[in-house]
């Protein structure tokens, strides 16, 4: 079926070929690299699968290649839409400037006949004047590859609230966003993200956790981008059966689905769909929902939007 993906991760999602062969190892051992192969006890453990995958995403070349192939895969997983998210921070340690970068990316994405945009993700523990930088990037892009801004990184030990006054510059520079809570930490941090203006939560799940958060979700009509195996794997939850997903969503609650990280997950869209249908017998008409969730509250226009629907009913 059609898919719309609003929370993927470019840095996540590098094909392992990919990585064998730009770093010159074998197949094996980039996939136990770059992929979990047990559970983590943590999301922090989570975020050094990372490593290996930014340590080639340092030139033009290598990001033009590694966008490209990424929405190649989208493609063939029939996806119509997907928002497309990475620091563009992490990408310069050959001295390509954020420009380069960013650049690079969208160029690769333009190689492939799919419509993607990209989100830039500002970094929990980065200095403010370096997100400061990704919001003066995605202002410089916006509407051009880029749709709005993100806050990705450690959750439990730096505060959404830390980060007020740079959501606060978003706002007034007119640039959505999106910012992970309630994954790492509880749900207190999902009212947070809300209370600075987010529309979207990354992730949001742990909201399940407070009835009043989920009032709050619902009342702003506030949409969750779930991300069902990550949460497996960065040991959220024991098994699928105790992921919330299918309560949130029979609450009422817009959920969307999402893979979050392909390679260090070692997921698909498919794969996920079909373990939702397996564990929640989730039906053909509840995806179709959810996409029309996704497609809502993407960071696109009203026409876009119009189209977009279409073509994921057609
Ligand atoms: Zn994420």
């Amino acid at each position: 079926m059609k898919k719309v993906e609003l929370h993927l991760h470019l840095d996540g999602s590098v094909r392992p070929t990919t990585i064998s062969e730009l770093l010159k190892i074998d197949l094996e051992e980039a996939v136990k690299l770059s992929s979990l192969t047990q559970k983590t006890n943590s999301l922090k453990e989570y975020l050094t699968k990372f490593d290996i995958p930014l340590k080639i995403m340092q030139t033009k070349e290598n990001l033009i290649r590694i966008s490209k192939e990424l929405a190649e895969d989208l493609l063939k997983e029939n996806v119509i839409y997907a928002e497309i998210r990475f620091a563009p921070n992490k990408h310069l340690e050959k001295s390509l400037t954020l420009e380069e970068v960013v650049s690079s990316v969208l160029k690769g994405l333009k190689e492939i006949p799919l419509k993607t945009n990209l989100i830039l993700c500002m970094m929990r523990g980065d200095s403010f004047e370096k997100n400061l930088e990704i919001i003066k990037l995605a202002k410089k892009y916006l509407n051009h590859g880029v749709v709005g801004i993100d806050l990705a990184g450690n959750e439990a030990a730096y505060s959404v609230n830390d980060y007020q006054e740079l959501f606060q510059i978003a706002k007034e520079k007119r640039i959505p966003f999106t910012i992970h809570a309630g994954e790492g930490d509880g749900a207190l941090s999902v009212k947070n993200a809300i209370n600075l203006g987010a529309t979207r939560i990354g992730h949001g799940i742990r909201a399940i956790e407070d009835e009043n958060v989920l009032k709050l979700i619902k009342e702003k009509n506030i949409t969750l981008e779930v991300c069902p195996k990550s949460n497996l794997d960065t040991n959220m939850y024991n098994c699928l059966e105790e992921h919330p997903i299918k309560k949130l969503y029979d609450l009422g609650i817009k959920v969307t689905i999402n893979t979050d990280n392909r390679t260090v997950s070692n997921t698909t869209l498919n794969k996920t769909y079909e373990e939702l249908e397996k564990t929640f017998h989730f039906t053909e008409e509840d995806f179709i929902n959810m996409n029309k969730n996704a497609l809502l509250c993407a960071f696109i226009s009203k026409s876009e939007l119009e189209e977009l629907k279409k073509e994921l009913l057609k």
